[in-house]
Order: C-alpha cells, then structure tokens, then sequence
C-alpha cells in the first residue's frame, strides 16, 4: 500500500527501517482482525508499546540523552505510517511519546526530563492530555480548572473531559488556571503534571457511539500535588499548548484513520477478482489522494525536522486528511451497496464490521485535536485572510 502512495522518496537512512518494522508487525499482529486493527491509535496495548520501546521505536526523534533514538523526524515518519497502515496497537504510548515527552524536553526542568522521557521511551511511561473541560473545548482559553498555591506546592479543584487513556495512563499534563479568572482568557494559565494515583481524582470512563470507553471525565477535588507538578514557567501554559498542538497535528496519523478499512476492501476486491470499473476508479481516486495528502505530510515533517513550527501547514493537512478520511466510509458503502444492488452477495463480515466501526467512529475525526472549522480560521488567519 504504502508504496502506492509514495510520490517521492524519503531518505534511505530512514526506508532503512521499513522493512525491520514490517518483519516486527508480520508477527506482533499476525491474527488481530481487521475490525480491531481499524481502531490503531485507540488501540491500547501495553505489551505491545513495550515490545516496540524494547526495540528503540519509541522516541527515535528524541535525544539519546534521554533514552531517545537520536533519529530524524522523516525515520519516525517512516515508522509511524508502517505501524498505522498496519493497523497495530499503538495507543498505549502515543500520546506521551508524540507530544508530553517533546513537551518535557522543551520546557521541564533537568530533574523533570530524567525523570520522564527515559520512561516514555521504553514504552512505561503512558500519559494523558488534560486541555478540554465541559465548557472549554475549542475555547481552551476559558478553562476554569484551578490550581491554587499551598505551602507544599498547589492545589487542584476542576474538571476534565473527552480525556484519551486517562484510565490508563501513569500521569496528565493538564493546562490548568494558576492566577486570575477565566475572562482573563490566556493569561494566568499553566501547565501541570499530575501524578493519576494522587488521591482526590476520580476517573470516569465515557462510551462512545461505538460502544468504545477511550476516553473519561477527570474530577479533581483538591488534590494536592508537589511544586514539581508544574511543567515550565508559571502564566505560560498558553504558549506551550500552542506548541503542543503543533506537535499533535503534524503527523501522518492525520491521514490514515481509514486505511484499514479500505486495504480490507481492497483485499475483498482482489478475492473477488472484480472487473466494476466505478470500484475501481473510486479505489484509485483514494489513492490519488492520499498519495498527494502524504507528501504534503513529508513536507510537514521536514519544517518540523528543521526547527519550524508549521502551524498554518500543518492545519491544512489535517483537515484535508479529515475529509478524505470521513469520505472513504461513505464511499466504500456506496460501492459496496452498488455490488449487493447488481448481485454480489459475498461480502465478507469483517469487511461489513469494519465499514460499520469507522462509520461510526469517523465523526470524531474532525473534532479530536482541534475541529474542522477552528482548524479552517487558523489557516484563514494564517493566510492573512482574517
Ligand atoms: C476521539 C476524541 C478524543 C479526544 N481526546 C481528547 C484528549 O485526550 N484530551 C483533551 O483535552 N480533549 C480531547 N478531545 C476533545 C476535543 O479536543 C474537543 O472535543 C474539541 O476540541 C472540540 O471541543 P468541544 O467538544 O467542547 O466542542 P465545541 O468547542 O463546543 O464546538 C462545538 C462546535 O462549534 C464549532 N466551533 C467552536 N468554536 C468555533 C469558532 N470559534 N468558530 C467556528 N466554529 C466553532 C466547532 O467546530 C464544533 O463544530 C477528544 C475528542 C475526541 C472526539
């Protein structure tokens, strides 16, 4: 697949690896369906992220100080699409490796980068990004959440929501109020690192559309957390989530929430040896795409490799990569429905259980890091347009 879509190649220090992470996935997934394997980056599956760290892919870009692999940013580019188009379990540490790892290393402190980064990249370490409340998700400057000095370091009182592995993960880097109200808005906000054993937070699972509990609400009734909870400079917390968001939407995991879905119907088509030329010009129309999303993602990855942050960019791709992701459930339906209409009765059920779990599932992939529309008044903005 990924062959099909590479327009011009990466460098090959990093095809390098592609073929050692092929061979690791050829066994470490061998027998997972595909209705599983759709679910990837909400795969969660510890074992599995520690097989990877065990291996140094987790981290690669990271510094070898810290546990990191020393790589460059096109190796993890390389990594991350062989480990996505697959569909493997990649949950577990996704979170802390793409963006709290990287977050530490910019703004923590010594002590707070020894402590966490080498954790993360053994695949130990799991994390949770604490930034939506209930009446602050695009509006992230309105969050009420507060920490409030004490002697022995802050006390939190609020409330999370829509939080990914918070029953999971070992700790949350929350963007919490430390000073002043919320119509200050950006000012007055910081970024904490909460240790989830701490007693006085309670974690409550949600479930999704599709039965799915991925992620919870996150209460915080006083709880007391050390001074060495907060993760750079007090009131800075605005610009460092910016920064984050930058390393959350850059990546190629923007493009390939779908692709299991459509390699399973590709494969259908290939067992059926279907000659229907709208299945085919649908399946190579999807290819076209992604093929062209995909290298605007390798030029992504190459300003981020440069020190850029590529915000505007980095914008586009993901809300491109959105709509073609939302567009090949519907497709794929169509095309399969068409085929039942015109007598073709052999369609497999994991095929129909995956089409039925991305259905359902891909709503979300306009919302989560950040929603089509505010992604569309950043590029705007970005653009000089407003
Ligand atoms: C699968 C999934 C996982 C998630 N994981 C996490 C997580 O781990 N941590 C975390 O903190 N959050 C997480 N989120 C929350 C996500 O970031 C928020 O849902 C998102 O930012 C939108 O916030 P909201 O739900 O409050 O919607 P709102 O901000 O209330 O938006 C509602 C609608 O209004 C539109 N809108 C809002 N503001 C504007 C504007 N200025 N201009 C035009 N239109 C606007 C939006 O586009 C949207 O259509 C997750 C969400 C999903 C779906």
């Amino acid at each position: 697949m990924i062959e099909a879509l590479s327009l011009q190649p990466l460098p090959a220090e990093a095809e390098s690896l592609r073929g050692d992470v092929r061979r690791f996935l050829d066994e470490a997934i061998a027998g997972m369906s595909a209705e599983l394997r759709a679910r990837s980056w909400l795969g969660f599956d510890a074992g599995f992220s520690r097989a990877l760290g065990s291996r140094g892919w987790i981290g690669m870009q990271l510094p070898e100080a810290y546990g990191g692999g020393g790589r460059d940013a096109f190796a993890r580019f390389v990594l991350v699409e062989e480990l996505l188009a697959r569909g493997a379990p990649v949950s577990a540490h996704w979170i802390a490796e793409r963006q709290s790892a990287p977050m530490v290393l910019r703004y923590g402190t010594q002590a707070q980068k020894r402590f966490f980064v080498p954790g993360v990249c053994r695949g130990e370490l799991f994390f949770c990004i604490g930034m939506s409340e209930p009446q602050a998700g695009s509006d992230l400057a309105s969050v009420r959440t507060r920490a409030t000095p004490t002697p022995t370091g802050w006390r939190l009182k609020g409330q999370k929501i829509w939080t990914t592995n918070a029953d999971h993960s070992h700790f949350m880097i929350a963007l919490v109020r430390t000073s002043g109200t919320p119509e200050d808005r950006q000012r007055g906000l910081s970024q904490l690192i909460i240790d989830l054993k701490t007693p006085g937070i309670t974690i409550r699972p949600i479930e999704d559309l599709t039965g799915d509990r991925h992620f919870s609400e996150v209460f915080f009734d006083d709880v007391d957390l050390p001074h060495d909870a907060l993760v750079g400079a007090e009131g800075s917390g605005w610009e460092q989530v910016t920064a984050e968001l930058a390393y959350e939407r850059s990546g190629p995991e923007r493009l390939y929430s779908s692709i299991v879905l459509f390699d399973t119907w590709l494969d259908h088509l290939r067992a059926t040896n279907s000659d229907d030329p709208a299945a085919l010009a649908l399946a190579g129309r999807i290819v076209g795409h992604t093929a062209t999303l995909r290298s605007m993602s390798v030029a992504v990855t190459a300003r981020v490799g440069a020190g850029a942050s590529p915000m505007t960019e980095a914008s586009l791709v993901k809300d491109l990569g959105t709509e073609l992701e939302q567009f090949m459930p519907i497709a794929i339906a169509d095309a399969i429905a068409t085929a039942r209409a015109a007598g073709s009765h052999d369609v497999p059920p994991a095929l129909l259980r995956t089409l039925a779990y991305i259905t359902q599932f891909a709503p979300t992939f306009s919302l989560r890091g950040g929603t089509r529309e505010v992604l569309r008044g950043l590029i705007a903005r970005g653009l000089g347009l407003r």
